[in-house]
């Protein structure tokens, strides 16, 4: 997973770069990388760390007043492979370029790598427009949101391009003005522009199987392929920023949708709402940041206020990708800390995003009981999850996998027997999940609960 940008602007394009991708930070934490592209040179800088690591004062310097187009990521990846954005250079192309998705090719080292082979390949005998759509024809069981970054040593000329895949798997968001055009991941960082005083004219979702060119003869927008949405449910779920609107449904209010569905799903008005008012014995709390916006969608159709018990230490960073389950456990330990004021003899109905193996929603029910918590019921606004992704085969041991099709009751009612300081789970069913996201069911990828494959239904 990672952050992407591009840029296209004659006034300060570095800063602006590095501004959006500041904006998608959340998207990775292991590298980070700018390419700086004028009329001279093209340009990398890239690192491993957060991005405010890996850009100090060495890479304003390194913005040459030629410069006006940028492409970066801030990426997830820590693998063996070239960090991002990856350099290539084919007849008079210099290009550099940098994708959030997956291309299955195990012959190369990265997604980046993958998707430069085959469009070096076509640049032999094409035009660099022409070789990127030849591109997006062949990689059908592909997904990409793909910001390029080309320099032509010929006209001594850079432009910008960007492309989506057909099935819009993961997101990816344009905005224009004023000549300028920005490409991100997601919406939030465009708000962060225009709060700035950058005046955006149109903003909209990147259509997926289009590509789009900007350069001094403006924007060129070609719909290579013919649009099949599949967009990743989890995007709303967990993976965006609450503050982004994601195919015109902001993540915030679609997180909100899922806890008012789990009440409404379990009946808990009728469990817990009191004819007076809020309980005393009872309190409703997020595992921070990821369960936050369910909470609030729970606390509103409980009629509970919801409250702080579960604090987070933001310094551990990402605790997910580590392998081993006993050094997961000690992280998640280290990262969340209980108010015992918040929790201290009282029933605890905690809300999270997921339950994928059970670490962080054992360790967090583990240490509410030790600072006093009577009972834990554990909220999930997803569905119980059954599959791996198609694009990350690792084989993680999913707490719900031996239930499929079991009802929903019974798998929470499983699942939370083998996580010893959970009392109940309840999960939200698939459908709540699509209509909570309000999109066709068409349009999105469930594969992680539905077991079906979006690049295998045709
Ligand atoms: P578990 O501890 O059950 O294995 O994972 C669930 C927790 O990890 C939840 O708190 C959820 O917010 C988070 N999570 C779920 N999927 C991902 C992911 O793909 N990446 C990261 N970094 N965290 C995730
Ligand atoms: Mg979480």
């Amino acid at each position: 997973m990672q952050g992407v940008i591009g840029v296209y602007s004659r006034r300060n394009v570095a800063l602006k770069a590095l501004y959006t991708l500041y904006g998608v930070q959340h998207r990775g934490q292991e590298s980070a990388g700018i390419t700086l592209a004028g009329d001279r040179s093209l340009r990398t800088i890239k690192g491993r760390g957060l991005v405010s690591k890996v850009f100090d004062e060495r890479y304003m310097k390194t913005a040459d007043s030629d410069k006006y187009v940028a492409v970066g990521c801030a990426s997830g990846e820590s693998s063996e492979g070239e960090l991002a954005p990856l350099f290539l250079s084919s007849g008079k192309y210099r290009i550099s370029l940098t994708l959030d998705g997956y291309i299955p090719n195990r012959g190369s080292r990265t997604n980046e790598e993958a998707f430069g082979a085959c469009m070096v390949a076509k640049l032999r005998s094409n035009g660099v427009k022409t070789a990127l759509a030849e591109t997006m024809k062949e990689l059908e069981n592909a997904y990409y949101s793909l910001v390029v970054a080309v320099h032509d040593v010929e006209t001594n000329r850079s432009s910008l391009m960007a492309a989506r895949d057909p099935r819009g798997v993961r997101p990816l968001y344009l905005a224009e003005g004023q000549g300028e055009l920005f490409v991100t991941s997601e919406s939030a960082p465009i708000d962060v522009l225009e709060n700035m005083g950058e005046i955006i004219g149109k903003r909209r979702d990147f259509k997926p199987g289009s590509m789009i060119t900007m350069d001094e003869e403006g924007l060129t927008e070609r719909q290579v392929l013919e649009p099949r949405p599949a967009h990743c449910a989890f995007e709303w779920v967990y993976f965006g920023r609450p503050d982004s609107v994601i195919e015109g449904r902001s993540v915030h209010e679609v997180r909100k949708n899922l806890g008012h569905a789990l009440v409404e799903t379990h009946g808990l008005r009728k469990l817990y709402a009191t004819e007076k008012g809020p309980r005393k014995d009872m309190v409703v709390i997020p595992v921070p940041d990821s369960g936050r916006s369910v909470c609030t969608g729970v606390a509103e159709a409980l009629g509970q206020p919801a409250d702080e018990g579960v604090i987070k230490n933001a310094y551990l960073g990402r605790t997910y990708i580590i392998d081993d389950p006993a050094f997961r456990k000690i992280a998640s330990d280290l990262k969340h800390n209980i108010i015992r004021e918040t929790v201290g003899g009282k029933k605890v109905i905690i809300t999270d995003d997921s339950i994928v193996r059970g670490t962080v929603s054992e360790s967090v029910a583990k240490n509410l009981r030790i600072a006093g918590a009577t009972e834990v019921e554990f909220l999930v606004s997803y569905a119980p999850i059954f599959h791996p992704c198609f694009s990350d085969p690792a084989d993680k041991p999913l707490a719900a996998a031996p239930y499929e099709g079991l009802s929903l009751e019974e798998i929470g009612d499983r699942v939370a027997e083998g996580l010893p300081s959970i009392d109940k789970v309840r999960y939200n069913s698939p459908e709540n999940v699509v209509a909570s996201i309000g999109l066709p069911r068409s349009s999105i990828c469930t594969m992680c609960i539905s077991g079906v494959n979006p690049f295998e239904e045709e």
